[in-house]
């Protein structure tokens, strides 16, 4: 079966065509690697972790049923254990998190959605190649409300998480889109949820590997220069080592300063720091069906806070699940705000957009 390398990284270009590739030495340590798809050598570890989930007896009264085997087929997955693998997908379709652009709102796709329309400026997930339409092109997809989408999808499984991509100004070639459709921002993710998406997929991924007994902590270590840069940018304790190989400039920049995922407290050099994972990624495991679009629904809660009026009393509390969730401590607004710009291509000099 077809398997999607893990993506903490940031590629500096991507190709529009995805290539193929047999092996992945590690999980995480290089920064080109998110959009290659590689075939998996041993066909006997993918397949473990979700058949029967989707298919136990009760499955059989579930109206979506169907329709997690229709999204199965088309990911080239087969119905349920010891069945044919069905016929391979020309072009492995991915699930980008992206925002709704501003020309127009768009139906979910989940069969009896009851959210309402997909509005501009929303979060969705753009299923691409979508299942109707033409499997040798990038040009269509399916857009659902992202916990529609949580309710066919198996993110317990790899065969589904490894698929997922933030569509960011690294990503944008491989959905299909062109230069011209996102150098305003449109469709692109702002950068705090680009990190708490990369992030997510890491720690469940590593979830996952604990849980069927494959877990090799190499597989995640990373080249100092990378690690310092991705989870000690805007720290006090970072020491950029190096621009890591394959990062341009622009993007040694962007994930320094736009992206950190650390902010600073001020006042004589001795407040604490706030971290944008501890702020928004659970610890431990979640319901493990919403975990996604539950953390994507606290940072843009967070998102409408820090733009709010600040003039109440600051919390003393960084994260989001303080008692007060009505009030952020102003280091944190510092940061959420910085996160929320949004990281267009670079066109000759940087440019930078705002969200909300
Ligand atoms: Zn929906």
């Amino acid at each position: 079966m077809f398997k999607m390398a893990p993506s903490i990284d940031y590629p500096t270009s991507l190709p529009v065509s995805v290539p193929l590739s047999h092996s992945i030495p590690q999980k995480q340590n290089t920064i080109d690697v998110s959009v290659v798809e590689i075939i998996e050598e041993d066909s006997d570890n993918g397949q473990s972790s979700d058949e029967g989930h989707f298919f136990s007896h009760q499955d059989v009264l579930d109206p979506l049923h169907a329709e997690r085997a229709r999204l199965r087929n088309h990911l080239g997955l087969p119905a349920n254990e010891g069945a044919p693998i069905p016929e391979q997908p020309r072009i492995q379709p991915l699930f980008f998190i992206e925002r709704v652009p501003d020309s127009r709102s768009i139906t979910c796709s989940l069969p009896g959605c009851t959210k309402g329309a997909l509005q501009p400026g929303e979060l969705r997930l753009a299923l691409n190649p979508g299942m109707v339409g033409d499997m040798w092109f990038r040009s269509s997809s399916d857009y659902y409300h992202v916990p529609c989408f949580e309710r066919l999808a198996d993110f317990t499984s790899p065969a589904y998480l490894d698929r997922i991509q933030p569509l960011t100004r690294n990503t944008f070639k491989l959905r299909g889109l062109k230069p011209s459709s996102v150098f305003d921002g449109s469709y692109l993710l702002p950068g705090g949820i680009e990190r708490l998406i990369l992030e997510w997929k890491v720690t469940r991924g590593k979830s996952i590997d604990k849980r069927d007994g494959v877990y090799d902590e190499r597989m995640y270590k990373l080249d100092e220069s990378v690690y310092e840069l991705l989870y000690h940018a805007g720290s006090r304790r970072y020491r950029p080592v190096c621009r890591p190989g394959l990062l341009d400039q622009f993007e040694f920049y962007t994930l320094s300063k736009t992206l950190a995922p650390n902010e600073c407290g001020s006042g004589n050099g001795h407040g604490e720091e706030w971290n944008l994972f501890e702020a928004f990624l659970e610890e431990g495991e979640g319901d493990g069906v919403h975990d996604l679009s539950a953390m994507l629904g606290r940072w843009q809660n967070a998102v409408a806070l820090s733009w709010q009026d600040t003039m109440k009393p600051p919390s003393n509390d960084f994260s989001c699940e303080g008692e007060d969730q009505s009030v952020l401590h102003p280091t944190a607004v510092r940061a959420i705000r910085r996160l929320s710009v949004i990281p267009v291509p670079q066109v000759g000099f940087n440019r930078l957009s705002c969200y909300p």
